[in-house]
């Protein structure tokens, strides 16, 4: 394996500044994970490997961002398996810290704070849950920085890559670094789903196959919506929670189209209007024991 494992913040920076050193021309790009990585996880490293000389991924399942212990104990760690997928993409650094590591003086006193944005949709469900995954991202926003000037002495252009998976997350981030003047620039990525249209997601290993069956009434609701938005016809929400709904397996928490950078709600106009414009369609439901969320960006 080419790739190398670093866990300290010195540690990245040593290596960061050494690659950046000996490769030509000048840029980094870091892709934030929480490890288990699959298909979804490797399209990120894959744009960022096509964009960048230097490529760190960080692997770090943040305490803060958890509401529950025991949601934060069962979530899967599969560091070698990672470290393999993040090789075979061309990833040069995996940066592996450990929460002492992140979280040295125990949890922060002064965190990032998500605002009214982070607290609908999932922030609603999961209080707390943005101010957390922000203050991670700050965090490793800081600690991803390229180590040192490029080969031909300028500071070396800096990208992060964050999945379209998880739209709330990205809307926030882009937030975060326009509202605080972080020097990188946030790069999307579109959702990557299995053959059936399921969105992948390191959840999904909880489900069992009759759940992971019902889980597709998800990506089939957002679809419907996808293809009246591209025909410019009414959206009608309705009959997609209608479909939600129809599956017993599905415990909808909420289905809505809204704008993709305020997540607000579009509301009435593009119920019975034909729809013009952009959206994004989300939806978040349990499944079994297995909170799931997707959401299509909407283009007439
Ligand atoms: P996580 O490890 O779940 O925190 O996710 C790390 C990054 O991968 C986030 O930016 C996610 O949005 C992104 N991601 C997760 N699942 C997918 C997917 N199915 N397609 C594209 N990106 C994803």
């Amino acid at each position: 394996m080419a790739i190398k494992l670093v866990t300290t913040a010195a540690g990245l920076r040593a290596e960061s500044a050494r690659l950046l050193r000996e490769k030509p021309g000048s840029s980094q790009g870091l892709v934030p994970t929480m490890g288990a990585l699959h298909e979804g996880h490797a399209a990120l490293a894959r744009h960022a490997t096509s964009q960048n000389d230097v490529v760190v991924a960080s692997i770090f399942v943040n305490p803060l961002q958890f509401g529950e212990a025991a949601d934060l104990e069962r979530y899967p760690r599969t560091l070698e398996a990672d470290m393999a997928l993040l090789d075979a993409e061309g990833v040069d650094l995996v940066f592996a810290p450990s929460v002492e590591e992140v979280y040295p003086a125990g949890p922060p006193l002064v965190r990032v704070t998500s605002g009214p944005l982070g607290d609908k949709w999932e922030g609603a469900s999961r209080p707390g849950h943005f101010d957390g995954a922000l203050t991670v991202v700050a965090k490793l926003l800081h600690y991803g920085q390229p180590g040192a000037p490029g080969s031909d002495g300028g500071t070396a252009a800096y990208r992060a890559y964050f999945g379209q998976k998880d739209a709330q997350q990205l809307a926030l981030v882009r937030r975060m670094v326009q509202d605080l003047n972080f020097p990188v620039e946030i790069v999307a990525v579109p959702t990557v789903r299995d053959e059936e249209g399921l969105a992948l997601s390191s959840r999904n290993r909880f489900l069992s196959a009759e759940e992971r069956d019902a889980a597709l009434v998800l990506s089939r609701a957002l679809r419907l919506i996808e293809s009246r938005a591209l025909a410019h016809e009414p959206l009608d929400p309705d009959s997609a929670v209608a479909l939600v709904k129809s599956q017993p397996l599905v415990q909808l928490d909420y289905f809505d189209v809204v704008d993709p950078v305020t997540l607000e709600p579009l509301g009435e106009n593009c119920r019975d209007t034909p729809f013009r414009g952009e959206g994004l369609a989300l939806i978040a439901a349990k499944v079994g024991p297995v909170r799931l969320i997707d959401n299509v960006p909407l283009k007439s």
